[in-house]
């Protein structure tokens, strides 16, 4: 993976006592291979490291840090600005703000639509209306449908009515009347580019003038996502990409091209089918994940929307004084399961998401951890080192499972709890993750 790459890349680094011509050149070469096979267009990744390589022969080389910490900063921040600095707004202050959402079929475009409205509603305090433009799937409807029910936004739609023009139009007069101050049209894709497609939603452009025109594009699909990206931008001239599909394997390489080629900002990242699994996109963190520093800070967010403050706060205090125990875990199992899906989480951590994407991690698998904890005695989950060969037999019996489950969950307990340890020696550096735990 990129990352890696990079990885390896930067050590070589390591060890030198400057940075020199020699030196970098061969790093570059790294990071440039590490891109292009990350889907990086060529072009771009050789802009790039050109430009890398002038800035890190130009700085003066302190002692303090090595020429690895120095070339991943320079790396690092020279992602940032290519992805666009600091994160971009949303057009939203007109009401009601109309945005078309746009993209080719199965690119998540229904998904973000109720992602989207979901968001607004509950982190803007808006009132949006969902629309449901994709008149060739009549599936496409009843999907939109289903999600408008889960987060409680209402769907226009008329089932009969095959123009998506003049659908778009009765919604925007619909949401007048409705005092909807948002509006988020959901259009039809095809497999690919086409005409009729691209004539399709420039005529809805053309009837609703959006604030905004959101081109969706799955982060996994890699150069071709670069050519679907300039086709649309050539034609609906968009505000702004979301891409998705952004957990499992990612690849930090569309962000970059589709930044790069089209110049528009990236205003969203998803990242899983749970309605509440879209996060604005932030530069910094994207070029972290690119770099395999992991997204802490999304993850630390999502925590913290989660956990109450006076919980986080005993929490980070007993991992402090090492004293976690089975019963703060059991607690913890509670509020991740409210946080979404666990694969998606864990691959935000660094280094874990190379480790588990091809391990099935479902939310069922808390249930035999959850009834092996179930079967400890009170006085056992607060003293986990107690807890020996014969209790083990009788938790085992109790929870229905095998010794071994038994014994392997408490040897990763054990290892969490070294992580842990180390985090505290840590320190400073550690902060997000202490405050998380
Ligand atoms: P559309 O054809 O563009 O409307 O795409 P859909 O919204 O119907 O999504 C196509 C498929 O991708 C569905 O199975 C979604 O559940 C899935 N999907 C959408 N967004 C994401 C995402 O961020 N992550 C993952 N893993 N799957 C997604
Ligand atoms: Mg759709």
């Amino acid at each position: 993976s990129l990352s890696e790459r990079l990885d390896s890349a930067f050590k070589q680094l390591k060890g030198e006592g400057r940075i020199s011509e020699i030196n970098v050149a061969s790093t570059v070469k790294e990071i440039r291979r590490a891109l292009v096979d990350a889907d990086v267009n060529y072009k771009i990744a050789k802009d790039f490291t050109d430009r890398v390589r002038e800035k890190a022969l130009g700085e003066k080389v302190i002692t303090a840090i090595s020429p690895g910490q120095l070339m991943v900063k320079i790396v690092k921040d020279e992602l940032v600005e290519l992805m666009g600095g600091t994160e971009a707004e949303l057009d939203i202050k007109s009401t009601p703000s109309v945005i078309l959402i746009a993209g080719l079929q199965g690119s998540g475009k229904t998904t973000f639509s109720g992602k989207l409205a979901n968001f607004l509603k509950s982190k803007k305090g808006k009132k949006p209306l969902l629309v449901a433009a994709d008149i060739y799937r009549p599936a496409a409807i009843d999907q939109l449908k289903v999600l408008g029910e889960q987060i409680g936004v209402e769907v226009y739609n008329e089932p009969e009515n095959k123009d998506a023009v003049n659908i778009a139009q009765n919604a925007l007069a619909h949401a007048k009347q409705n005092g909807n101050n948002i509006i988020i049209i959901d259009t039809a894709g095809r497999l690919a580019v086409d005409e009729v497609m691209m004539t399709e939603v420039a005529n809805v452009k053309a009837a609703v003038k959006p604030n905004e025109i959101l081109f969706v594009v799955d982060s996994m699909t890699g150069q071709d996502a670069v050519n679907t990206a300039k086709a649309f931008n050539e034609r609906l001239d968009f505000t702004g990409v979301v891409l998705t599909k952004l957990d499992g394997d990612t690849r930090g390489g569309a962000a970059l091209t589709i930044k790069y080629t089209v110049e528009k900002p990236i205003k969203f990242v998803s990242m899983g089918e749970k309605l509440d699994t879209l996060d604005v996109f932030y530069p910094e963190r994207m070029a972290q994940r690119i770099l395999g520093m992991g997204d802490i800070t999304t993850l630390v967010e999502r925590a913290q929307a989660q956990f109450d403050e006076e919980q986080a706060k005993k929490l980070e205090k007993k991992i402090r004084q090492n004293q976690f125990d089975f019963e703060d875990f059991r607690e913890q199992l509670q509020q991740i399961k409210k946080m979404g899906n666990l694969k998606d989480l864990m691959a935000m951590i660094p280094g874990v998401g190379k480790a588990i994407k091809d391990i099935d991690i479902s939310d069922d698998a808390f249930k035999g951890i959850e009834a092996m904890i179930g079967s400890m005695t009170p006085y056992e989950r607060n003293n986990p080192d107690i807890i020996d060969g014969s209790r083990r037999k009788r938790i085992a019996k109790g929870a229905g499972k095998d010794i071994q489950d038994v014994n392997q969950f408490m040897k990763q307990f054990d290892q969490m709890r070294q992580m842990m340890k180390m985090m505290n020696k840590f320190g400073a550096s550690g902060k997000g993750l202490r405050a998380l735990g």
